[in-house]
Order: structure tokens, then sequence, then C-alpha cells
């Protein structure tokens, strides 16, 4: 444990697995007062248990993001248990891949539910008491798909350029006026449980296939670069980090 956050108070989407539950220990570790959130509800639970074993403070509170008010309700709770919230990383997702040709609009609708329209819920809820305490950090996670498409992946990227805009946006709107920093985390591939959502087997072949000799980044990996935005003075405002695989090449 460090107290490097320890006045500060973060709240991590999509915490039960992967990305999101690495960097939620990663900031309790930290010295922060972490709120865990995600769908899976026994799977925050146990990692709140685990962190308070630690010696650190958390919270587990399910929620589907794509519920406004469920979205809300986390934040208010958050708000009414430490006083602030100074930390939101907008982390979860999903990656149901498929190519465009088969018109999955339910998975596409999905993904914008999820991955766009949840974000936005973190954003709405958590800005009023950001711009009342003048001060703030909001961390999206995007992804390289943020910077291009891919075949059986181009509604996923779809996702991840809006995440990428949001985070510029924010930015140009918050940062100077209001002091609420801003950063987009793109990532190249991750071994998580994303790719338990393609439900298109000929893209998650191909996909595993692909991978089959390469390294991933570990949850960890990611983590870490959110640890490093959270932990700079005031006055610094690391906008952008992408991180890749060192096997990957696009
Ligand atoms: P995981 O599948 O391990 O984690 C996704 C998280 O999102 C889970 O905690 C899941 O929790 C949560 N989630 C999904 N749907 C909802 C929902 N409706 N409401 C609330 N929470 C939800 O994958 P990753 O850790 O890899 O993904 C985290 C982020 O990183 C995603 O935004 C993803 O797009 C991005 N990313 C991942 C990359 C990779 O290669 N893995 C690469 C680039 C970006 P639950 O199911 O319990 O609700």
């Amino acid at each position: 444990m460090s107290d490097e956050l320890a006045t500060k108070v973060a709240i991590v989407t999509g915490a039960s697995s992967g990305i999101g539950e690495a960097t939620g220990r990663a900031l309790a570790r930290a010295g922060a007062k972490v709120v865990l959130t995600a769908r899976r509800g026994e799977r925050l639970d146990a990692l709140a248990a685990d962190i308070h074993t630690a010696g650190g403070e958390a919270l587990a509170l399910p929620a589907d993001i794509a519920n406004r008010d469920a979205v809300r309700t986390v934040v208010d709770t958050t708000v009414d248990t430490y006083g602030r919230v100074d930390i939101l990383v907008n982390n979860a997702g999903i990656m149901p891949l498929s190519p465009m040709s088969k018109c999955q609009v339910d998975e596409w609708d999905r993904m914008i539910d999820v991955n766009i329209k949840g974000l936005l819920y973190g954003v709405a809820a958590v800005l009023p008491a950001m711009l009342a305490q003048g001060t703030g950090h909001i961390v999206n996670v995007s992804s390289v798909a943020g910077r291009r498409p891919f075949p059986g992946g181009t509604v996923y990227a779809a996702t991840k350029f809006a995440v990428r805009c949001i985070s510029a946006g924010l930015r140009l709107e918050l940062s100077p006026t209001d002091k609420i920093r801003v950063t987009d985390i793109a990532p190249g591939v991750v071994e998580t449980e994303l790719q338990d959502s393609i439900a298109d087997t000929e893209v998650r072949e191909r996909f595993q296939t692909n991978w089959a000799d390469k390294t991933p980044l570990t949850p960890d990996d990611v983590a870490r670069a959110v640890l490093y935005v959270v932990t700079q003075a005031d006055r610094v405002n690391v906008n952008e980090i992408l991180v890749r695989p060192t096997d990957q090449p696009t």
C-alpha cells in the first residue's frame, strides 16, 4: 500500500474482470478509496474483500452501465459514502465482433449502448460533483481500434472512435476552464475475457489464430498506465496513451 492517492475517491466501471479489475486493485494499492461497478456483483464483492484484506478501501456497487438511473445511483452512493468523486475510470465495454455482411443489428445496438451511451452516462453522473469540487479526472478506455477499423470490428471500432472523440471534446470543454483532466487510454490486444463476447465463430477463430504465437498485454500493463496518469501533478493533463503489445503489428 502507498498513500499516493490517499485523498482520492475513484470509480472504476467494468471492475469485475480484466482491465477494470486490475485497475481497481492498482488504485486501491495506491491508497484511493475505490468504488467497483459492473453487473456481476459476486465478482465485485470478492475483489472488494481482497482489497480490504490488503488494507485498502473499496465498495462494490453492481449496476448495468447501459441503465442511466443505475449509473447515477452508483455515483450518488459514492458521494454519499465518501463525500466526493475524484476519478472516473470509464472502462466497461463489450466486443461482439462480426462481419458487417451478417447485419448483427442487436449486437451493434448493444455495443453502442454499453461502449458509448454507458460511458456518457458515467460522464453525466460524475460531472456535477467534479464541477462543484473544481477538480476531477475522467479516464476513458478506448482502443487501438479507435484509430483504425479492422475486418469484423467495424461497429466496435466506431464505438471506440466515438470514445476518443468524446475524450477530446471533454478535454477541450472542461480542462482549461474547470480543471477537470481527461485521458484517453487506447490499448492494443490485452489478455482478458473480452473475446468471450464474440459470438461469430469465424471471427473468434481468426482472432485466436492471429494471436496464437504472440504475447498480448496483461490487464496489469494497462492498469499501470491508468495509475501513471492519475498520479501526475494537477498541472499535468496526460491526454492520450496508446499502448500496444510489442508483438502487435497494426
Ligand atoms: P473484460 O470482458 O474482462 O471486461 C469488461 C468489463 O465490462 C467487465 O467487468 C464487464 O462486467 C463490464 N461490462 C460489460 N457490459 C457491461 C454492462 N452492461 N454494464 C456494466 N458493466 C459491463 O474485458 P477488458 O478488460 O478487456 O475490457 C475493458 C475495456 O477495455 C473495454 O472497454 C474494452 O473495449 C477495452 N479494450 C480491451 C482490449 C482487449 O484486447 N482486451 C483492447 C482495447 C480496449 P460484467 O460482465 O460483470 O457486467
